[in-house]
């Protein structure tokens, strides 16, 4: 079992991790980690200056959630991306044939009006696999 796990390092995406783990564990699958440095196209030149700290920041939280995984047992493949986060996703899942995505509801706009947010919804719109989607708790 192949598990694609993309991480955009916030508070919910961390919960979908638990769920991975979990996942990975009873089918004794792996988790491929994906962080994507989302490519802002309305940038020009710009956007040189800012590529460099979001990858870095990307590669950052791929690396932590992938320890956190390995920490656990579970086997591990980081991946970091630039480009639209939903598009890089799917496309990652149909490349890697996954079986299944586990991703949050939510990420680090979190917006509380919208059920769940646009990279999420995109998602389970064009992906190739199953997708589950994890909330964070309300009291958070
Ligand atoms: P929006 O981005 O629409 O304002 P949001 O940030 O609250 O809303 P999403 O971006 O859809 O919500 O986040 C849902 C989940 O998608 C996250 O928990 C995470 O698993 C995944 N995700 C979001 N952005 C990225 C990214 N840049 N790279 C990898 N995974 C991501
Ligand atoms: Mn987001």
């Amino acid at each position: 079992m192949k598990i694609l796990y993309p991480t955009d390092g916030s508070k919910t995406a961390k919960a979908a991790l638990e769920f991975a783990v979990d996942i990975a564990k009873a089918q004794n699958g792996k988790i491929i980690v994906l962080s994507v440095a989302e490519k802002i196209s309305s940038l020009g030149v710009e956007w040189r200056e800012m590529e460099k700290p979001l990858i870095d920041f990307a590669n950052d939280f791929a690396h932590q959630a992938a320890e956190e995984i390995r920490k656990r047992g579970v086997e591990v493949e980081e991946k970091v991306e630039v480009g639209k986060p939903a598009e890089v996703i799917v496309n990652i899942a149909k490349k890697e044939g996954v079986d299944a995505i586990v991703m949050g509801t939510h990420g680090w706009t979190g917006l509380a009006r919208a059920v769940i947010g646009s990279v999420a919804d995109k998602v389970i719109r064009h992906a190739p696999s199953a997708v589950i989607l994890v909330p964070t708790k309300v009291e958070d």
